[in-house]
């Protein structure tokens, strides 16, 4: 799955808790019923519904669903055959239900006998149900058979329904645990079996599922009844359906390759009207499935591909075995597509179709190792963009994922990478940045160590070992050992995974006269200004690898560190100077003393892309500690306009933490310093022929102007930028498409409506509900949210919980809002007095996360105020409980900052 990726990303929410034994849980208490034989084994009959897994007695083997659905109604019937293996008499079973009414139920047995089942439905909230026979099911095989009615989810889960342009749509997101709100399952990963679908549809409307259709025969009554191909094994979470009037393109499909002997049938799906916008992505998809082929050594498991793109989708896009589903801006692209959003489509799609091995056809056996599927899918998305499109600057991915993910592993409410779940609710707290991004980052961390082709052995051997089936992280590990031959990697592993946070290297160059020269490194954890975390309390064993510089070159210096201190000897003379995260790619930050800081700042452009990233970030994070100077933090934004575009572009965030941190009269200050060190960048980017320019640069370009115009000294350029907004959107004139280019256009609105009051506001909100382009939509919005006045933002919010609107823009606006400065004590009032309806119309997933937004807050009486509201509202947003303790630690740690250096900050401009 990969979270959406607006500008209001998911910050997923996920909850601390003690590492304990996490593979198997205990089994649960089990009584006996009346034995029915002395010398019979008691019949198993667990009385309290299970929290976390089901019992591993009863398993599933195979699922047959006979479906009828139309999306014009509100709900669809099924007939539900699961063949199931017992290992025990039973009594009673349990399983998963949360939508599905069933009308009759019974077991089959092979020898023909039927047995009456009466189901309990929703036992917990999250769906745990319970069967109870009227007559105990011996041990061994049955078959369970019922017939049921369920709605379709209007909140984006399970099968669900969405409408767009007047025309409703069916389509699928079971992961993590909402599969058993279509069908009654045992709703867990572990659980992976054949899957043969039957469903009935309107006549004429697009249909697919995870199976290649096998035949259709006419249903009578304007209906058509589709058979789908058995599937190879696979989790319930992975089952996908679509149904609508969808456009369909076919492309060529996949050629063979020696690999793989057969092509791969290859389609796309969009809603009506859209199909066009699927072409790009087709094109590229070959040489993506072509390419991880050769890295897995494993051809392509899933025999057909379909690409979807829901009319309306919580996450970026879900990696169903064979069918995936998308967001549209995941998806789309058109000629207004932006580079940023094309580069990300691509990448999902790298990510999704790695899925299909690493998650798919290799699956976690339990939640607590989600992570690592996530993980691997980023990094293997990064990997197969560098070869596929070698000029696209992909290298740098992990050291973006690096900086992704440090902010959010700065706090003490972080969690471990491979965090225990112990209840359905724990779940969604597994997709956070420290899942993708740090997990990212770390995979990438110890392919460096062990070198790329005995990392790829590991894998390929842990795709051999363990198809079709499911494995553990120390079934990883393992593979990795034994595939790489390096078996030392296995406690370093595990000392990132199991444990939170960010090793924080203390680094000190000694030369003594006539003694030996070395490095002296200390760990501690990372904590900013203000934080509650104990910095002595963990080690990790960091794959520590720094570029040393002396008289005779450059050399790269490795060592693990396993201790608290390490002292490395320097053989070749005492250094001049020392970049102590090679290549950047170690995930951990480092505190340089002034003279090496300085030294670094000086010999900048010697070192590559990623290590300036880390450095810069490393400089950053030190300010936040207290470590760094507001004059140092300066010196350091100056030192990285020498850098590559990757480098100018991080270091923009200097500019918008120091604004944050000063008063009006600095903040007029400031804007000539942001003129000085960035006008020059944006000169000399602007003269460069168009032809020599990189992806970074022309990523760079907008969000220096953008900067430029926030927080320098364009007062014409931004009126010229609103009257672009103003023709882009046809206020008072009509609508030009080519007044503004895709990646200005949320820079421009801002201004606009900062700058052009309500008649702008109006005019933008117009143009943005009479448009069918998502992407298009949900970036408006944003920055009509994030920008507008109080009155705007009351207009917003209201037509936001209207029908023109949906519940994934509604969130979209609210991160929007919360994060608009000017405009949010307003807003937020509106939240807390109607937050039920708000709650109502988010999508699920979205629920617990509105939390997060606590963290919006930087004072600690407006915190304070959030955290009680929240609290109070419990009901409405269960599992909030990290996405609370995130945003109540960031909002306090923004104070804090505040208190400890603006006085520091006002005074470095007032000379
Ligand atoms: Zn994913």
């Amino acid at each position: 799955m990969t979270p959406r990726t607006s500008a209001s990303v998911l910050l997923g929410a996920a909850s601390l808790l003690v590492l304990a034994a996490c593979t198997t849980p205990e089994p649960a208490a089990e009584t006996t019923a009346e034995p029915t034989a002395p010398a019979e084994v008691a019949p198993i009959r667990l009385e309290e519904p299970p929290t976390g897994q089901l019992p591993a007695d009863v398993h599933p083997v195979a699922y047959r669903l006979d479906l009828v659905t139309d999306p014009h109604k509100d709900s669809f019937t099924g007939h539900e055959e699961i063949d199931i293996s017992m290992d025990g008499p039973h009594a009673r079973i349990w399983l998963h239900d949360l939508g599905p009414d069933v009308s009759s139920l019974k077991a089959v047995l092979p020898d023909g006998t039927e047995i009456v089942g009466t189901i309990t439905t929703g036992v917990t909230e999250d769906g745990v149900s319970r069967i109870d026979f009227d007559t105990t099911l011996p041990s061994g095989a049955a078959t369970l058979v019922m017939d049921f009615t369920a709605p379709y989810d209007r909140n984006l889960a399970g099968l669900y329904k969405v409408e767009q342009a007047g025309r409703p749509y069916l389509v699928t997101q079971m992961e993590a645990s909402d599969a058993r709100r279509m069908f009654v399952s045992f709703d867990e990963p572990r659980f992976k079996t054949p899957y043969t679908l039957t469903v009935t549809a309107p006549v004429g409307m697009a249909i697919a599922a995870n199976g290649a259709l096998d035949s259709s025969e006419d249903a009578g009554n304007s209906m058509t009844t589709y058979h789908f191909k058995t599937t190879r094994p696979i989790q319930s979470y992975l089952v996908a359906l679509m149904v609508g009037p969808y456009d369909s393109v076919t492309a060529a499909p996949v050629p063979p390759n020696d690999i793989r002997g057969e092509p791969v049938p290859l389609r796309a799906f969009a809603a009506a009207g859209k199909g066009s916008q699927l072409t790009d992505v087709l094109a590229i998809t070959p040489a993506i499935i072509d390419y991880q082929e050769h890295y897995f050594d494993y051809p392509y498991p899933y025999g057909k591909l379909d690409l979807i793109a829901a009319a309306d989708f919580a996450y970026g896009a879900m990696e169903n075995a064979g069918a995936i589903v998308y967001r549209e801006a995941a998806l789309l692209i058109d000629e207004h597509t932006s580079l940023a959003r094309r580069r990300g489509i691509f990448s999902t799609n790298a990510h999704e179709i790695a899925h299909q091995w690493f998650g798919d056809l290799v699956t976690p056996a339990w939640w607590d190792d989600i992570w690592l599927n996530e993980a691997f899918a980023t990094w293997m998305a990064s990997k197969t963009m560098n070869a596929v499109d070698p000029d696209g600057g992909w290298k740098l991915s992990p050291v973006k994922s690096s900086l992704n993910a440090m902010p959010l592993d700065s706090l003490a409410s972080t969690r471990q990478i491979r965090n225990p779940i112990e209840k359905t609710g724990d779940i969604n707290d597994a997709f956070d940045s420290i899942t993708y991004q740090k997990g990212a980052s770390v995979l990438n961390m110890f392919e460096t160590y062990l070198g790329e082709d005995a990392f790829r052995d590991g894998i390929r051997l842990h795709m051999k070992r363990h198809a079709d089936g499911n494995a553990t992280v120390d079934d990883f590990m393992q593979s990795l050992a034994d595939g790489s031959g390096q078996p030392d990697v296995v406690p370093a592993f595990r000392s990132y995974i199991m444990q939170p946070g960010i090793p924080y290297l203390d680094i000190s160059l000694s030369c003594p006269d006539g003694g030996q020269p070395g490095l002296t490194i200390t760990q501690s954890r990372y904590a900013p200004l203000g934080s509650t975390i104990d910095t002595g309390a963990q080690t990790w064993q960091v794959p520590f690898a720094a570029e040393v510089h002396d008289s005779t070159g450059t050399h790269v210096v490795r060592r693990m560190l396993t201790d608290k201190t390490t002292e490395i000897p320097l053989d070749d003379g005492c250094a001049d100077w020392v970049m102590p995260n090679a290549g950047g790619a170690g995930y951990w930050r480092f505190i340089a003393d002034a003279d090496d800081a300085a030294a670094l700042r000086a010999n900048f452009t010697a070192l590559d892309a990623g290590e300036q990233m880390m450095l810069l970030d490393s400089q950053m994070a030190g300010f936040n500690a207290g470590k760094v100077s507001t004059a140092d933090l300066m010196a350091d934004a100056q030192a990285a306009m020498t850098g590559a575009p990757d480098t100018v572009a991080q270091s923009l965030g200097v500019a918008g933490k120091l604004h944050g941190l000063l008063g009006d009269e600095g903040r007029t200050k400031l804007a000539a310093w942001v003129e000085a060190t960035y006008g020059p960048a944006w000169n000399a980017l602007s003269a460069k022929p168009e032809a020599d320019k990189t992806d970074a640069d022309r990523l760079l370009a907008p969000q220096l102007w953008n900067t430029l115009l926030t927080y320098g000294q364009r007062t014409d350029e931004r009126a010229a930028m609103a009257s672009s907004a103003k023709a882009y959107l046809g206020i008072g004139q009509d609508a030009d498409a080519a007044a503004l280019s895709p990646e200005d256009l949320g820079t421009a609105v801002s201004i606009g409506v900062r700058d052009g009051g309500r008649a702008f506001y109006d005019g933008a909100l117009a143009y943005t509900l009479a448009s069918d382009n998502q992407t298009e939509r949900s970036a408006i919005l944003y920055a009509l949210a994030g920008s507008g006045s109080d009155e705007d933002l009351a207009d917003l919010f209201k037509r936001a919980l209207g029908d023109e609107i949906t519940g994934s823009e509604l969130y979209t606006i609210y991160a929007g809002a919360m994060g608009n400065e000017k405009g949010r004590p307003a807003f937020w009032q509106l939240v807390k007095d109607n937050f039920a309806t708000l709650v109502a119309k988010m999508p699920s997933v979205r629920r617990p996360q509105l939390a997060r937004a606590t963290g919006n807050f930087c004072t600690a009486d407006e915190v304070a105020d959030a955290e009680t509201f929240f609290k109070g509202q419990a009901d409405l947003i269960s599992g909030y409980e990290r996405s609370l303790a995130q945003g109540v630690e960031a909002g306090t740690l923004c104070a804090t900052l505040k208190e400890a250096k603006s006085a520091e900050v006002e005074a470095a401009f007032a000379e």
